[in-house]
């Protein structure tokens, strides 16, 4: 940090403050985690001055034989640990697997004249009327993804996201009583919409998804079944998701991060079966630049990790904790949404605490308990204020907390939460966004948080 700070102090404090927080607050927030030591040190080195376009041992750079080495280890790693025939590991985050994912399976399923021209060397012969029709051929094609409110992600085919402006998209849903995935619900829609990719995977559903049974649905239809295993990767490596629940012996593309459960670098990858590996290669330069080889680096340092026993117990530590969480809270009387978990995270409804999202976040911020506001089913407040608190355990489980801790966390959050009151705004309206909590109990809870 001193180098650091003799050319830009600002930033080195804002690592050094980074670091305090980090420590002292309960990191909740499910999408996060804490990367070993030597993760961190094989993204900090001289790795990240090359360039290498391409792939192994086919670069458009001179000079790539190390950073070829780092990428042939971490794939080799990605394919062994996950059981995969091919990984693809230059992503440089999730959001850019998944647009890797979907041209490999727009390439390789749509047919298109201009297309088979367009050859990551041939693309410069390509004439004004080849492009029109490889626009022509490859728009409008329909994917069908879980959606917003029930657990899905931005880029399974949503208009803030490219994906929702290159895709026809419908979403399914999860059955309003039990907040489940309803497979009979996603066969009818997949059947009506007849899409050419049929995406599974989740940013915030407590629950498993039997990928079976979806890769039944696609294969019914005609579509490809991508699934996007982002938050739960850690869970499949560390061996608690098998059979039904492994996504990769029966989709034919999996995208994930890197940086979630699966505890390496912040950066993303995609596994896939022999007939997509070629067009999931082009990723770079299709929708990629030069790769960054100081964190394919650190995937490899990861995904090794990941390989070790101690990872098992991880994964298991990770869902037994966030089982223990859950029953803690409902103990206590909160509501969550489909009544607990199987997997890393759980989703409070804040509304039977009288609060929006908004709110208790902010509320439990203020008391050291970092989470994000998250929506749920049918949402009254929308994706903005929404009526959930997302809260997950891999970071936790990084840092050796426990069963016995986990119920002192839920204790934590439900005083929180019980003692917040909605605000107004400044002309004493009801306000969605602000929130009074009792004087004394973010100090209070914020001490306890600190020493967990
Ligand atoms: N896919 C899923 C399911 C996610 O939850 C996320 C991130 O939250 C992403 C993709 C995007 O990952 P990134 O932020 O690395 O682009």
């Amino acid at each position: 940090l001193e180098v650091i700070r003799g050319i830009e102090p600002r930033v080195a404090d804002a690592i050094g403050a980074e670091i305090e927080d980090q420590r002292a607050s309960l990191k909740l927030i499910a999408s996060e985690n804490y990367a070993s030591p030597a993760v961190l040190l094989a993204m900090g080195n001289w790795l990240s001055d090359k360039y290498a376009e391409g792939t192994i041992g086919r670069r458009f750079y001179a000079g790539c034989r190390n950073v070829d080495t780092v990428e042939s280890v971490a794939a080799e790693h990605a394919r062994e640990l996950f059981g995969a025939r091919h990984a693809y590991v230059q992503p440089h985050s999730g959001i850019d697997a998944n647009l890797v994912a979907f041209w490999a399976v727009l390439a390789a399923r749509v047919e298109s004249p201009a297309l088979q021209r367009a050859g990551v060397r041939q693309v410069n012969d390509l004439t004004e009327e080849d492009w029109a029709a490889l626009r022509r051929d490859l728009g409008g094609q329909r994917m069908l993804g879980m959606s917003l409110d029930a657990g899905g992600h931005l880029t399974h085919g949503f208009r803030p996201n490219i994906s929702g402006k290159m895709f026809h998209q419908r979403s399914y849903g999860t059955n309003p009583e039990t907040g489940l995935v309803d497979y009979d619900a996603v066969r009818a829609a997949a059947r009506e919409f007849r899409p050419l990719i049929l995406i599974a995977g989740y940013s915030a559903y407590p629950r498993l998804v039997n990928f079976r049974v979806m890769r039944e649905i696609a294969d019914e239809v005609g579509a490809t079944l991508m699934v996007d295993m982002a938050h739960f990767a850690g869970l499949v490596a560390g061996k608690v998701l098998t059979g039904d629940f492994d996504p990769v012996p029966h989709a034919q593309i999996v995208t994930t991060t890197t940086h979630k459960s699966l505890r390496g670098p912040r950066g993303g990858m995609v596994l896939c079966d022999d007939s997509l590996a070629d067009q999931v290669d082009r990723g770079c330069p299709m929708v990629l630049g030069g790769p960054l080889p100081h964190v394919m680096a650190a995937k490899a340092v990861a995904l090794a990790e990941a390989r070790q026993p101690s990872f098992r117990d991880y994964a298991q530590r990770i869902v037994d904790n966030s089982r223990a969480l859950a029953e803690g809270l409902l103990r206590r009387g909160a509501r969550l949404v489909t009544g607990g978990t199987d997997n890393h995270l759980a989703l409070i409804d804040v509304s039977g605490y009288g609060l929006t999202g908004r709110q208790a976040e902010a509320a439990l911020l203020e008391s050291g308990i970092v989470t994000n506001r998250n929506a749920i089913p049918q949402d009254p407040n929308g994706a903005w204020y929404t009526s959930g608190i997302r809260i997950g355990t891999p970071a936790l489980t990084t840092r050796g907390l426990g069963t016995a801790e986990m119920d002192e966390v839920a204790e934590l959050i439900d005083t929180v939460l019980s003692r917040t009151t909605p605000g107004t705004t400044k002309s004493g309206q009801p306000s969605k966004a602000t929130h009074v909590l009792e004087d004394g109990i973010a100090k209070q809870v914020a001490g306890r948080a600190a020493d967990l």
